[in-house]
Order: structure tokens, then C-alpha cells, then sequence
């Protein structure tokens, strides 16, 4: 079978199945061959690795996926997807596929399965709609990883390499900061995408970090308190601290771990960096 990465295959494939993209699944799938070699190369797959794809649409990326990794788990969520991918991956006998929601799924126990608990790599053309809640479920849950290479809106890709205290810094660049390193493959124009999505994207491989940046006594405090700041990013940090409905401390409490943590009194959280929240977090956790 020709790749599915020439366009007209892909229609051949979509007609052939009478397949109707589904908006509310963020599909938009890749139909230029440059973008893919570029996915592939940015992830630095080799023969060695096990590599876990989410979403794979029709298979185009997962074709390439299985041509350099050992072996590929995809996981899709649209029931109408599976037996165009048991046709299209069909050459293939290091892929399987599992239907299913990303979010739900036991990646730790997908590790162990398919590679000994070592770490593994994660790729995809990303479904735009739940970016965020997937990477950070992939960073929170603390599967071994060894990086993560994904398409992105371009946007959000900014977001995650931007530097503290600029304004692009917000919770997500903090927590991407937190367990990785950034790096900006490409960016990739609307028309690489059937259909064409509305915003411009960019690959972004996150290369996890064998030791975090910055020591916090309790990280889920950290994050919570990072959340807070950036949600409510016109307040000071001791008012989005104090109103946050993840956290329950007054006031009070707030102000004097702000000062106990060497901040004015006034400062607003969007200022602050990595170290400065793990600071306040243990003042907090110790108060
Ligand atoms: N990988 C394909 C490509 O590049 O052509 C498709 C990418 S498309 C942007 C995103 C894919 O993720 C779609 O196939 C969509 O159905 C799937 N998807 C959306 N939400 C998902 C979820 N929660 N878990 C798993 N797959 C999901």
C-alpha cells in the first residue's frame, strides 16, 4: 500500500470508509511527508525504542513510527478510526492498536508491558482541544519517559519554552519547565493538515529531565499554588492564592508566608519563577 502521507491516498482511504472528520476529537490529519520525516527525526527514534502514539488519525504518522521504532502502541479514541487503522497498518507487525481515551488509559502499565518500566517515547500529532490536561497528565503521573514529542498549536508551543516573568510565562511553561526541556523542531503552516486547522502549529519535543530544576517538599502544593497565580493573573499573588478553590488558606496565611518567603508584599505571581513558588510552597507546607 502507498503511504498514507500522499494526499491522495489519504482521500482514497477517507472515501473508501465514507469517514466524517469529527470536530469534537480535534481531528486534523497530517497529509504532508516533510512534516512527518520532521516528527520522526525530532523524536530521535531508534530501532531500540518503544514508542506510545496518541491519536493516530488514519495511521499516516504511525506508518512512519513503525518503520524506525521496535514497536508502537497507538491509542485512539473514535470507534469509527479502528478498522481504517487495521487496514492501513496492515504491513506492519510491530504496531498495536488500542481504542480508547488517552486520559484513562494506566500509561505506567503500558511502560511495564511493552518496555520493561524503562522509559519510553511518546508521539503525536496532538488533539488541540486537551493538550494541556495530556502533557501534564504525562509529566504528573511520573511514567518513565525518556521524551515527548508532539504537534502543537504554535501558540502553545511559545508557551512552553517561555521564559519566567515574560508575558507568554504562564502555568503550563512552568510545569513543562518543571519536568523537561524544551526544543522547537519546526513550525508547520494550516495547509500540511486535512482539514486545515484555523491556527498554525509547531513540533515541540520536551526531553525529560533526570532530575527536576528546582527541590519542593510537595510538588501537587507547587502546582497548585503556580495555578493559581496564572489563573488569576491581574491579582497579586496573595489574593489569587487566597481565592483559589484548590487551595483553603486565609488571607493571613498567605501574607505571612509571602513575607516569611522574602517576597513584597504586593508582588503579582505572574513575576515569580520556579524556585520562588517551590520557596513559598515550603514556607506553606511547613506553616
Ligand atoms: N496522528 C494523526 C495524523 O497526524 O494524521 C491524527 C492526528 S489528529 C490531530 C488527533 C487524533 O487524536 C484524532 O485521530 C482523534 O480522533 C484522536 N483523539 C482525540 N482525542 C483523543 C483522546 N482523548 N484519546 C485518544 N485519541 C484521541
Amino acid at each position: 500500500m502507498e503511504k498514507l502521507s500522499n494526499p491522495q491516498q489519504t482521500i482514497q482511504v477517507l472515501q473508501k470508509h465514507d469517514f466524517k472528520f469529527k470536530k469534537k476529537f480535534g481531528q486534523n490529519f497530517l497529509i504532508d511527508p516533510h512534516v512527518l520525516d520532521k516528527i520522526v527525526d525530532a523524536a530521535q527514534i531508534t530501532k531500540d525504542d518503544f514508542v506510545l502514539e496518541i491519536g493516530p488519525g488514519i495511521g499516516t504518522l504511525t506508518q512512519y513510527l513503525c518503520e524506525h521504532a521496535r514497536q508502537v502502541l497507538a491509542v485512539e479514541i473514535d470507534k469509527n478510526l479502528i478498522p481504517i487503522l487495521q487496514e492501513t497498518l496492515s504491513a506492519y507487525d510491530n504496531v498495536d492498536v488500542l481504542q480508547g481515551d488517552i486520559l484513562k488509559q494506566d500509561i505506567q502499565a503500558i511502560a511495564d508491558k511493552y518496555n520493561a518500566g524503562k522509559p519510553i517515547k511518546v508521539v503525536a500529532n496532538l488533539p488541540y482541544y486537551i493538550t494541556t490536561p495530556i502533557i501534564m497528565e504525562l509529566f504528573e503521573s511520573h511514567v518513565p519517559l525518556a521524551n515527548v514529542t508532539v504537534m502543537v498549536q504554535k501558540e502553545v508551543a511559545d508557551r512552553m519554552k517561555a521564559e519566567p516573568g515574560s508575558k507568554d510565562c504562564g502555568a503550563l511553561s512552568l510545569a513543562v519547565q518543571y519536568y523537561a526541556e524544551p526544543y522547537i523542531a519546526a513550525f508547520v503552516p494550516p495547509n500540511c493538515f486535512m482539514p486545515r486547522p484555523n491556527v498554525g502549529s509547531a513540533v515541540i519535543r520536551l526531553d525529560c529531565l533526570a532530575k527536576t530544576p528546582v527541590e519542593v517538599k510537595d510538588e501537587k502544593l507547587m502546582f497548585r499554588l503556580i495555578r493559581a497565580s496564572f489563573n488569576q493573573r491581574r491579582k497579586t499573588l496573595q489574593n489569587g492564592i487566597a481565592n483559589s478553590s484548590e487551595l483553603s488558606y486565609s488571607k493571613a496565611q498567605v501574607a505571612e508566608a509571602i513575607e516569611k518567603a522574602g517576597f513584597d508584599a504586593n508582588v503579582r505571581g505572574e513575576k515569580l519563577g520556579l524556585m520562588e513558588f517551590a520557596r513559598l510552597a515550603d514556607v506553606l507546607l511547613e506553616m
